[in-house]
């Protein structure tokens, strides 16, 4: 049966949501702030990793238009500095590639193919009372709006959410002209690099695909007041450039002729800010008779990047809600099945906050521990890159100091 949707948001889950629904026969209508071309104009948006679970959901969508365009990476690299000096790496390949297409390219392609394929879309940012009209209009409303204002209609779970502001303040920038790791492994292609200055914060350089081609983006995730917290007047890409360069000399040294003949990709190449993690209740009661609207990935659950999980989280959420509303036939979207559907989001999602909480650090001492046992042995360096690509093995082997003695114990002795 056909329903009518309303999509409020045109971004990762937003449009993955509008264009499943409109693939099974549903009228969509979505509101984006943005067109395609204001898109692509625009400033990057995240870095975007996504890895092999979330990509097959998203090629089972028919979505994944950019396998084989996008570089695959086949392995992470992690490293841990101390006084500028690498004290413990991991190498690892995941069980099937990630990757990462640029959102400017990813989201003005699909909101251009859902118009195609005659979908309607309103051009202009949504308010509150915007909602109230859609939801008079349209069967169900899914608030997709990232992290942006208009999320704050949905009411702070304080029960779940685990922090009152930032714990990282972000920079990052796209680069062209990025070498390979001086000690990378051979043989496996380009890797996530992720360094680890205990106390400081992260670095993250990972192949990416963006406007003018594949890239390296760079990440930076500060501890705030930190020495790496130094891009808070939001820098244009080429000073943002400077200023990375300056901080891998002194404080990851061994890539710092791998980013020193590197070039910004674009004029928007560079983003500066800040999340405070936060899950919020998953319906909104607007208007004077309290309409009920329903909201999606990161406006209900809201990640800092260091474990790359909200991409990852918003391509679950839509084809779970897709899947929902097929299954719903012609009963209503009442405000039990929005509850019940959020429920079952959360089922997973509730692992990547426990996961990215713990990353935040400080980092509790059984994860140190499996760090380090990750430096000699495969095993657990595979199991720590797939964890990455889902965390809901996170709770078996890092969610409790037991948990991960029982794994280490079962472990055959480390390779000589
Ligand atoms: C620096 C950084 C790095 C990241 N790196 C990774 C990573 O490596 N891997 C990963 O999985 N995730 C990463 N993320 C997170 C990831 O980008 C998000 O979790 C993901 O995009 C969330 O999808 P979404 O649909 O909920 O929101 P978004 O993709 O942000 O889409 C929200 C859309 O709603 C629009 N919108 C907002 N308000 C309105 C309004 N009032 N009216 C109309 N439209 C509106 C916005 O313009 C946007 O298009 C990163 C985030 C940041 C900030």
């Amino acid at each position: 049966m056909m329903r009518e949707v309303a999509v409020v948001g045109a971004g990762q889950s937003g449009l993955h949501l509008a264009l499943a629904l409109q693939a099974d026969g549903h009228r969509v209508t979505v509101v984006s702030e943005r067109t395609p071309e204001q898109i692509r104009a625009g400033q990057v948006l995240s870095t975007q990793a996504m890895f092999g679970p979330a990509r097959a959901i998203e090629r089972a969508a028919g979505l994944a238009l950019w396998d084989g365009a996008a570089p695959d990476t086949m392995a992470l690299h992690v490293v841990v500095g101390v006084d500028a000096k690498p004290v413990l790496t991991i190498d690892a390949s995941p069980g099937e590639p990630a990757h990462s297409v640029d959102q400017r390219v990813k989201t003005s392609a699909w909101l251009e193919l859902f118009e195609e394929r005659g979908g309607r879309v309103e051009y202009r940012r949504a308010r509150p009372d915007d909602l109230v009209r859609l939801a008079e209009r349209n069967e169900v409303t899914v608030v997709a709006a990232g992290r942006g204002e208009l999320g704050s209609v949905f009411v702070r779970d304080a029960a779940r959410s685990r922090f009152e502001a930032p714990q990282r303040a972000l920079a990052c920038v796209y680069l062209h002209g990025v070498g390979a790791p001086a000690d990378a492994p051979a043989g496996v292609g380009d890797p996530a690099r992720i360094h680890i200055v205990p106390g400081a914060g992260e670095l993250v350089l990972q192949p990416g695909l963006t406007l003018t081609g594949t890239c390296v983006i760079l990440l930076w995730e500060a501890v705030p007041g930190g020495p790496l917290d130094v891009f808070g007047d939001s820098p244009a890409p080429a000073e943002m450039l400077r200023r990375s360069q300056e901080l891998i000399r002194r404080h990851v040294p061994w890539e710092y002729e791998a980013v020193l003949g590197a070039e910004p990709t674009d004029a928007g190449a560079a983003l500066v800010g800040a999340i405070t993690p936060t899950v919020r209740h998953p319906v909104a009661h607007l208007g004077g008779d309290g309409t009920a609207v329903l909201g999606m990935a990161d406006t209900l659950v809201l990640n800092d990047p260091i474990t790359a999980q909200g991409a990852n989280n918003a391509a679950r959420c839509a084809s779970l809600y897709a899947d929902a509303v097929a299954d719903r036939a012609d009963r209503p979207f009442d405000e039990p099945w929005m509850h019940a559907l959020f429920a079952r989001y959360w089922e997973h999602a509730r692992h990547t906050v426990d996961f990215t909480t713990a990353m935040l650090g400080p980092l509790p001492d059984h994860i140190g521990l499996a760090f380090a046992q990750a430096a000699t042995h495969p095993q657990v360096a595979a199991r720590l890159a797939d964890t990455y690509a889902d965390p809901a093995d996170f709770p078996h082997w890092l969610g409790t100091p037991e948990a991960t003695t029982q794994y280490l114990a079962s472990l055959p002795a480390a390779p000589l």
